[in-house]
């Protein structure tokens, strides 16, 4: 494309609330061959509401969410601030924790008063010996809905899981039959969420493939492995867990509106209205971009 061209088409872009930080990145968007999507913030509307609360081995519902919100006043995910609130609606003081650690995409963990808590995506619970998928209650409970949740351990045996409503954005299936319709080739899914929810996601959205459980360095792989088959990778993500996918790909796009400034730095587009289908926009100027005669 002229230079000229890629001046109107970033100006034209810039005109519906679409940043485009490089020319190279709006040549590139326009030759997207695979789209990638993270979940939570990018395909749903990351306001995870918590719906239910689980709870077994002796322990309350209420115990279960006083541990968690406690410890989840550290977190700024967005599941954590859903917690929280919850938490402070039922109680009026949260516990402080004695300890902290935010493991990214994945979960926290900490001590409540003399109490070791878990919380998080199933790749939180690899390697410590606590089993969440043999454990009927949970999945039987839990996995028929394919909803996202955060299981909790308690002293290294699982207690209980928080279950929370996230639908997915109005404009998210659409979106996605646009871009087949322009000719993307493979829409994917990708999410640190488990995998029952990640199908159902992308079976609600028209996403033809997914990829789920990873935590970010995971991402990462993921959409290296992409590039040694597709030339040009488009990943669309929100969250601060993103930014190293985000650069890992031919075109990183942040929803800017309500992602964090990580994302959008590690991106070389942000979208500053909250709209997934800007997606299509952001393609379809690319495309007219290129296509301007020489
Ligand atoms: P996605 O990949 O869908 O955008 P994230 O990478 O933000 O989701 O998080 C992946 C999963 O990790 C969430 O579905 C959740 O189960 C878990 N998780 C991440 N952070 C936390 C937290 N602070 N508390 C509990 N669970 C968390
Ligand atoms: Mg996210």
């Amino acid at each position: 494309a002229t230079p000229v061209a890629v001046i109107s088409g970033i100006n034209r872009a810039a005109k519906s609330g679409i940043i485009i930080k490089t020319g190279a990145a709006i040549e590139q968007a326009a030759r997207t061959q695979v789209a990638v999507f993270d979940k939570t913030g990018t395909i749903t509307h990351g306001t995870p509401v918590v719906e239910k609360i689980i709870s077994f081995d002796g322990i309350s519902s209420e115990d279960i969410l006083l541990k968690t919100a406690s410890l989840e006043q550290l977190s700024s995910h967005p599941i954590a601030s859903m917690i929280v609130q919850k938490g402070k609606e039922k109680f009026q003081k949260l516990l402080e924790p004695e300890s902290f650690r935010e493991i990214a995409g994945a979960g926290v963990e900490g001590r409540i008063g003399s109490d070791y808590i878990l919380v998080g995506a199933p790749s939180i619970f690899e390697n410590t010996g606590i089993d969440i998928l043999s454990n009927g209650v949970l999945t039987d409970t839990v996995k028929p809905e394919g909803r996202m949740v955060a299981f909790v351990a308690i002293n290294g045996k699982l207690s209980g899981a928080i279950v929370f409503g996230d639908e997915i954005r109005p404009d998210a299936k659409s979106m996605i039959k646009k871009l087949e319709s322009i000719g993307i080739k493979k829409t994917i899914l990708l999410t640190g969420d488990a995998t029952s929810n990640a199908k159902n996601i992308s079976e609600q959205a028209g996403i033809s493939h997914y990829e789920a459980e990873l935590v970010p360095e995971e991402k990462v792989i993921a959409i290296k492995k992409l590039r040694q088959e597709f030339e040009n990778v488009t990943m669309v993500g929100d969250g601060i867990n993103d930014a190293p996918a985000l650069a890992a790909s031919t075109v990183g796009i942040a929803m800017g509106a309500k992602g964090t400034a990580i994302s959008a730095e590690a991106a070389d587009i942000v979208l500053l209205v909250d709209k997934v289908s800007k997606v299509v926009d952001v393609i379809e100027i690319g495309k007219r971009t290129i296509s301007v005669a020489k």
